[in-house]
């Protein structure tokens, strides 16, 4: 098992829930627009917040930020080590930051010793596109060994001066070396992990490189925490994460669709009606599985390991509860009965 750091009041590693992380995209000192969008992915169900904090303005934002913000906030800062100083003085949760990029040792030092007298942790983030030249030199390449080795220099200078709240992650934007890299961190410590692919891409291929990644690795019992990194509204890294959750066997709380492939005996419009039940089921916490299948003859019956669901046929559909039928409905009243049902469940 790994260690347990605390970021504010959510527990990350030793065995705690593996908790779901995204960024904001606003700028850091707008912060009601931070707050605001920090609001929505609370609301999503992310439950570690991060900002970029690029210049004093930013660091400053952050105590405003911490007042009110219903997550713990983490601070994403590179080398400038003034920045980490303030935002921990305004109350940061925990840094992003690599010792190894802020210069000399007393800086590190400075560091460490606020972070050790606020009990914030630091994230030691190793990021494939920039390692050290040094390790690209030894290695010739980029590749999980120099990310891990890269990782243990930040380490290494944060246990100097005796600090040790520290989680890690190792991102990649290749799936397989990113997983290798965690792999190789996990065999070699037990500090937890911050799990992710960088850079993954939109939201259809970043879902998917994340859910082999980051859902190979969780399979793998790898990881304490979590962020999908997409070119999206962040609230979709949100809802991806929770799906990845979901679809590992990690979380069960929150409706699970299930949808038949459509074959020739579907006629209604599958495809829209499955994507209207699953945005509405977003609002959904209950540990349930719904299913929206093709047709009435096979639907309820192979769809019978779901708590509920709706089957469609030529202009009117059956709501059924565990494989039983429940009544026949009109097509365009299917979704609505379906989800009067899930409110008695
Ligand atoms: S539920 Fe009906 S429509 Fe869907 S795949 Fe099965 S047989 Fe085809």
């Amino acid at each position: 098992m790994t260690k347990q750091i605390m970021v504010g009041s959510v527990p990350v590693g030793g065995g705690a829930p593996v908790s779901i992380q995204s960024m904001t995209n606003t700028r850091t000192d707008d912060v009601s627009a931070t707050l605001s969008q920090i609001r929505t992915l609370a609301a999503a169900g992310c439950q570690i917040i991060r900002v970029a904090v690029p210049d004093m303005a930013a660091a400053r934002a952050v105590g405003k930020i911490k007042e009110e913000s219903p997550l713990p906030v983490v601070v994403d800062i590179h080398f400038d080590y003034k920045l980490a100083l303030e935002s921990i003085a305004a109350g940061a949760d925990k840094v992003r930051i690599n010792p190894g990029n802020i210069g000399s040792e007393d800086r590190v030092k400075a560091v460490a010793d606020a972070c050790r007298q606020r009990g914030v942790p630091i994230r030691v983030g190793v990021n494939g596109g920039s390692l050290e030249k040094e390790l690209l030199a030894k290695y010739g390449r980029v590749c999980p060994e120099a990310m891990v080795e890269s990782a243990f220099g930040h380490i290494r200078l944060l246990n100097k001066f005796d600090f040790d709240n520290i989680c890690v992650s190792l991102k990649s934007s290749s799936v397989p070396m990113t997983m290798r890299a965690y792999q190789l961190m996990r065999k070699q410590s037990d500090y937890p992990l911050h799990i992710g692919v960088t850079e993954a891409g939109t939201v259809r291929m970043g879902t998917l490189k994340s859910a082999v990644g980051i859902g190979g690795l969780l399979a793998l019992g790898i990881g304490d925490t979590m962020r999908v990194s997409l070119s999206a509204d962040p609230v979709e890294e949100v809802y991806a994460a929770r799906e990845i959750l979901k679809a590992a066997g990690i979380r069960k709380e929150g409706a699970e669709l299930v949808s038949c492939p459509t074959c020739g005996r579907t006629r209604i419009d599958l495809i829209s009606l499955a994507g209207q039940v699953e945005e509405r089921l977003k609002q959904v916490d209950k540990p349930i599985t719904v299913a929206v299948m093709g047709c009435v003859v096979n639907g309820p019956g192979e769809a019978s390991a779901a708590d509920c669901g709706i089957a469609g046929g030529v202009g009117e559909g059956l709501l059924f509860r565990k494989g039983q039928i429940i009544k026949k409905v009109p097509q365009d009243q299917l979704v609505d009965e379906l989800f009067a049902l899930i409110d008695t469940l």
